[in-house]
Parts: C-alpha cells; sequence; structure tokens
C-alpha cells in the first residue's frame, strides 16, 4: 500500500513509521505536549493506519472485515464512487452488504492522505470528538476522495464513526482546462475567429446538443459549466429575457442571505471586492458575465413547451418556443430540471373567500412594486422569507401592512443563521470546505442541526420572546432541527430576520393569526369576532408547487407519477432525484442553494458523462 503521510505539517521530513510510533518527533518531548496537542500529533498516524487496514481488507475483497472497521452503527455515505449513486448505508450489515455488491467493479486503491489537503485533525462534528481525515484514492473509474470520522469504540479502537467516498473524476476524461491543448504558432487569417465560432456554436443550426438544461439559474449554470468541462455539448434555454433575470425580477430589496464566501460558481470565484451578502442585481449581472466568461451556450427567452422520450432511441423529444414566436424541436440524450425549488406558485386550497377579496391580488413570486402601495392596505398572507421580506418592503414604502401567519414558522437572526456553514470559516481551503461539506450523512447533520439550532434559540432569545409577546408562533422544526431542515425536506417554512421581525416586534408590522380569520372578503379579512381588516392588497407568500408538478407540467403525468416527488428525504436520507438517476432514463434534476448546485453539479455531470461513454448502463 502506498499510503503516506504527507498532509501533516507534524511530520513533515518524517517516514510513516516514526509518525506511528514518536508522537514527540517534532521536538517536543511528550511531557510537554499536553494532552490536546499529543492527540493532534498522533491524528495522522492513526488515520494513517486505519486507511492502511481498510485497503488491506478491500483488496482480499472481504466485505465482512472491512465492515468491522466502522463502529457498529457507523455510516458510509458513498457519493459515485462505489454505488454510482448517492446512498448512505447505516450500520455494519447495510455496510458490509453493499461492499459485497460493488467492490468487485470498484477496486479501490491507493489510498492516501494527499499532501494539499487539511492534515488528519481531532474536531468536533455534531457533538462528538473525531479524528477527521480527508483522503484521496482510485476506483476503476479514476481519481476519487473522502473524508474519514475516527472515534474510538468500547474497547478504546479507533473505529470509522462515518466515511464517505467520492467519484471525483473519470480517468482520462479530465475537465478541459486540466489538459489545454498546445496553442497554434501560426495564425489562419482566413478563418472564423474566437466570436465567429462561439456565435455559430451557439446556434444549435445543424444539430442537437446532448445535453438540454431548462433554467438557466445558477443550478442550470452550475450543471452547464461542468458539463462543457467534461466536452458535453450542453445547451441552456431560460424562458427570462435576459440571463440573471431570475434574480433580477425578484423584489427590490432582496440581497443573499448567505455570505459570499459559500456562494462562489464552479471555476470562477466572485472577486473579493464583492460584498459580504450579495444584491440581487449584482449577482444577476455575475451570472451574464459568467455565460460569456465561460462560453456557455444559453438561450433567453426561450421556453419549454413539451417534451416525450423515446425509449428505443434513447432521447427526448422536446420543443422549445423562442423569442420571435417559433418552434424549434430538439432531441437531446439528456434533460436536466433546473427550474427551482419553487418554480410554480402555490395557493393553498383551504383559503375561504378567497375569490370574493376585490382588491389587488397577487403572488409573492410575481410581487414588484412597492412603492405604488404607499399610505394604502396591505395584507401578506405567509410568514416565510417571502412573506417577511414583502411585508417589510411595504412597510418601508409607506404601506400599512399586516401579515396573516398560517404556521408556526422558525425564526433565527442572520448571524446566527450562518452557523450551519461554519466549516467555511475554519481558515481551512475552499475545496476541502467543500468536501467535508458532501461528506456529512443524515443523521449526523440532523444532530449537528439540533446542536446548532439550540445555540440560535439562545443568541436569540429576546428576539423570539418579542415575537412570542406579539403573538407570532415558533416552531424549531419537526425535531428542532431548525431552517436547514426545513429547508431540505419542504423548501421553506422559516426566516432570517433581516428586520422585519423587530417590525413585528414593534407593531411596525401587523401580525394576525389565519385561524382567527373567518374568510375574505370584498374589502379584506373578515375575522371570527366579525371585525374586518381592510386591505386594497393580499400578497400571497404562500410558497410553490414540487418539482414533480413542474414535469408533470411539461412531459405529462406518466413521468411524473415514474420518478415521484423531488427534493425533500428519501428513507435513506438523501434528497429525492437531485443529482442522481431518477426512474425515467435521461431526466435529471438539480436545484438548491449556491454551495449545492457548485458541489453536486460535479457529480451529476460525471455521471452523464460515465454513460455517454458507456462506462456504466
Ligand atoms: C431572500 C432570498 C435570499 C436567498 N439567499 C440565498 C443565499 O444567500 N445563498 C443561496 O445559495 N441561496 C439563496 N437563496 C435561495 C436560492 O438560491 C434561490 O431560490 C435560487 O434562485 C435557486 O436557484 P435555481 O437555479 O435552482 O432556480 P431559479 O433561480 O428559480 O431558476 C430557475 C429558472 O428556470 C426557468 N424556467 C422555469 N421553467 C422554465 C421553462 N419551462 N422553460 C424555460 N425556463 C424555465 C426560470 O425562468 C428560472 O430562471 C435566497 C432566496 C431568497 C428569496
Amino acid at each position: 500500500m502506498s499510503a503516506v503521510i504527507t498532509g501533516c505539517p507534524a511530520y513533515a521530513g518524517h517516514d510513516k513509521i516514526e509518525c506511528r510510533d514518536k508522537p514527540g518527533h517534532d521536538g517536543y518531548s511528550n511531557e510537554m505536549m499536553n494532552i490536546a496537542e499529543r492527540k493532534q500529533v498522533t491524528a495522522a498516524a492513526d488515520a494513517q493506519r486505519w486507511l492502511e487496514d481498510f485497503e488491506t481488507v478491500l483488496s482480499a475483497q472481504d466485505a465482512s472485515a472491512t465492515s468491522e472497521l466502522f463502529i457498529a452503527d457507523g455510516l458510509w455515505r458513498d457519493v459515485l464512487a462505489f454505488t454510482w449513486n448517492i446512498q448512505t448505508m447505516a450500520g455494519r450489515a447495510a455496510i458490509e452488504s453493499k461492499l459485497r455488491e460493488t467492490l468487485p467493479h470498484t477496486k479501490p486503491s491507493h489510498f492516501h492522505i494527499p499532501a494539499k489537503r487539511t492534515p488528519p485533525r481531532w474536531v468536533t462534528r455534531a457533538g462528538r470528538e473525531n479524528i477527521e481525515t480527508l483522503f484521496d484514492f482510485e476506483t476503476a473509474f479514476g481519481p476519487a476522495n473522502g473524508v474519514l470520522r475516527l472515534v474510538p469504540d468500547a474497547q478504546g479502537r479507533l473505529r470509522a464513526w462515518t466515511l464517505n467516498t467520492n467519484q471525483h473524476e473519470l480517468k482520462g476524461h479530465e475537465e478541459e482546462f486540466k489538459r489545454r491543448p498546445e496553442p497554434d504558432s501560426t495564425r489562419d487569417f482566413g478563418a472564423e475567429n474566437w466570436s465567429d465560432r462561439l456565435a455559430r456554436t451557439r446556434t444549435f443550426a445543424d444539430h442537437d446538443p446532448v445535453v438540454l438544461v431548462i433554467g438557466g439559474g445558477q443550478a442550470g449554470l452550475s450543471i452547464a459549466a461542468r458539463l462543457q468541462q467534461l466536452g458535453v455539448e450542453t445547451l441552456i434555454v431560460d424562458r427570462h429575457k435576459r440571463v440573471g433575470d431570475n434574480w433580477r425580477t425578484r423584489y427590490h430589496s432582496l440581497t443573499l442571505h448567505n455570505e459570499v464566501h459559500v456562494n462562489h460558481l464552479p471555476y470562477l470565484p466572485f472577486p473579493p471586492t464583492f460584498p459580504v451578502y450579495i444584491p440581487k442585481d449584482k449577482l444577476a449581472n455575475w451570472f451574464e458575465f459568467y455565460v460569456e466568461a465561460l462560453e456557455l451556450n444559453y438561450w433567453a427567452a426561450t421556453e419549454l413547451i413539451k417534451g416525450s422520450y423515446d425509449a428505443k432511441r434513447k432521447e427526448w423529444s422536446v420543443t422549445l418556443r423562442r423569442p420571435d414566436g417559433s418552434e424549434r424541436s430538439m432531441r437531446p440524450r439528456h434533460l436536466i430540471f433546473a427550474t427551482g425549488v419553487s418554480s410554480i406558485p402555490y395557493t393553498p386550497p383551504d383559503i375561504s373567500g378567497l375569490a370574493d377579496f376585490s382588491g389587488t391580488r397577487v403572488h409573492s413570486g410575481d410581487f414588484k412594486d412597492a412603492a405604488h402601495w404607499k399610505g394604502r392596505k396591505a395584507l401578506v398572507l405567509g410568514s416565510g422569507t417571502s412573506g417577511h421580506d414583502v411585508a417589510q418592503e411595504l412597510q418601508a414604502h409607506g404601506a400599512d401592512v399586516t401579515m396573516i401567519q398560517r404556521s408556526k414558522t422558525y425564526v433565527v437572526s442572520l448571524k446566527e443563521a450562518q452557523s450551519v456553514y461554519a466549516i467555511y470559516s475554519e481558515g481551512i481551503p475552499f475545496d476541502d470546505c467543500d468536501l467535508l461539506t458532501t461528506s456529512f450523512p443524515y443523521p449526523v447533520l440532523q444532530r449537528s442541526y439540533q446542536i446548532s439550532t439550540a445555540r440560535g434559540r439562545e443568541v436569540d432569545k429576546s428576539l423570539l420572546q418579542g415575537l412570542e409577546k406579539r403573538g407570532f408562533r415558533l416552531h424549531f422544526g419537526e425535531d428542532d432541527t431548525g431552517f436547514q431542515m426545513m429547508y431540505l425536506r419542504r423548501g421553506g417554512g422559516y426566516y432570517f430576520n433581516v428586520g422585519c421581525s423587530d417590525l413585528i416586534i414593534s407593531g411596525k408590522v401587523g401580525l394576525i393569526q389565519f385561524a382567527n380569520i373567518d374568510r375574505f372578503v370584498a374589502n379584506g379579512a373578515r375575522m371570527r369576532d366579525g371585525r374586518v381588516v381592510p386591505a386594497e392588497l393580499l400578497v400571497l407568500a404562500t410558497g410553490y408547487k414540487n418539482q414533480q408538478d413542474t414535469v408533470r407540467l411539461y412531459l405529462g403525468d406518466a413521468i411524473a407519477d415514474r420518478i415521484g416527488p423531488v427534493w425533500g428525504f428519501d428513507d435513506g436520507g438523501e434528497l429525492r432525484n437531485m443529482w442522481r438517476r431518477t426512474a425515467q432514463p435521461g431526466l435529471w434534476f438539480t436545484a438548491g442553494s449556491l454551495a449545492q448546485c457548485r458541489i453536486f453539479s460535479r457529480y451529476l455531470a460525471i455521471q452523464i458523462k460515465a454513460l455517454e461513454l458507456g462506462l456504466v448502463s
């Protein structure tokens, strides 16, 4: 086995035997080191030893002995490397069984701790101390990587609490920027230049792309950039007139909720001059720049109208509507829906009297002109992010606004909300942060969000008490996991306070409970006590339908029913249908935060490339 400790500065210049046997080798005497220091120094040797043992039993194809290297309830999250799926195996029996099934074709080898990575170290994750190790290895398909977390078992032996394995690249099919051809030293004065070529490529005049991406927000841009780098011809279409309009057309005051250093797109990080919270129009303009800089094929003002799958030819037949109203048929082999978790506005069926309301009624996704409502009365139905932001914007423009709360809501201060991205502030390389983010299996995420939610409740105590005093009903998630799980399970149900909670507490934004409304009437909401809360405007901040409904709209019932719901967790703790094969061949989904789009676009692109190459079937 070729494993060498190259990642731990404390071990520089020492071979592995020295590292393993002499924790005090680097000049400290053992007495001089306190326990914490000694633990850190031995961490690399401990991790190294586990990886060596792991490789030995894997090489022997001994699934049973391999599973014994885990604690009894150990977890293994595999992202393509072994399973060509995104999957978590929980407990030794499941780990053993999956290894038995996958080892023969995976042929894992060359496990090592690379120099460029953060070295093995004791950290606390989800409240548990462990040695966290980032490692590289190889599979039959090419370079892979992963994260190991070791904890002592009952006998004090270090065993894997969590293991994550990811197929990072396909051997011989690395991203194009890594294998740039030698540039020509002569110029053909008669040939088309770069600009001509790009314009021609983008027309798809005489052929269709291999992959058609529906939706050109961050999800569409990320996957197209990745596929292009793998040499898979890809076209993005978006119904908006201009790249970035998915952000531009949102409400006026919007700025991002996550700090800038978490939000980069693949290959092209934001400049260091960008503000911590990027305003929507700035992000929109960056998207436009990104498309040009990466030479992505992007058709704006182009809408998917319908599509069907030809199982015999293994390709789609889709119809697109072009800006001039004409239609273009295409037959791509892969169709990726990047239409957003929030695509089709949802109006709950239980809103009594809604049709009787004679004022202006608008879904929050279409709400724009707050200034128009100055000095007038408005109701905002819904208390998630959109509900709060629209209410705050109306209030700022002089409207008399009242929020109607339907369901209990999680509220957290903006600063405290950043805690779920704490890894990105640990001072380790950005790629290591992304790898660690990929590595957490569901039960570990669940525990860690419970801890951060409990902390947030403490830190935000006075804010939360103020809201409760005003009658705002709070919720911390069905298992106290807070906003991140709400987002992953159902795409909403929470608010990061950027000021609206303070307006509610001070009474500048009114609050009524939906349960106290009898019905909507022509001039507002009639309460159960007979009083009418008057309004000329009603904004429905009531969320969006599942992406399965988007598929139903364009691809029909049979395909929508076949794939089932999109987003939210399956029984194995992975997001349903996201970034992995669906029950419908050739149909894929990507969505989510900028970080999710950046990280998982790599794996989605690799799967499509592997299928195109016939490496997997
Ligand atoms: C206030 C606020 C703050 C946020 N802050 C952050 C943050 O800090 N970090 C973060 O990561 N996320 C943040 N988000 C959330 C999230 O990133 C966005 O909702 C994001 O827009 C999702 O990107 P997407 O590409 O998946 O989908 P979308 O941006 O919704 O893009 C989908 C695209 O699909 C197109 N489309 C749909 N149907 C068709 C069709 N039939 N034909 C052609 N085109 C079609 C649409 O025109 C649209 O452009 C925030 C959201 C809000 C509201």
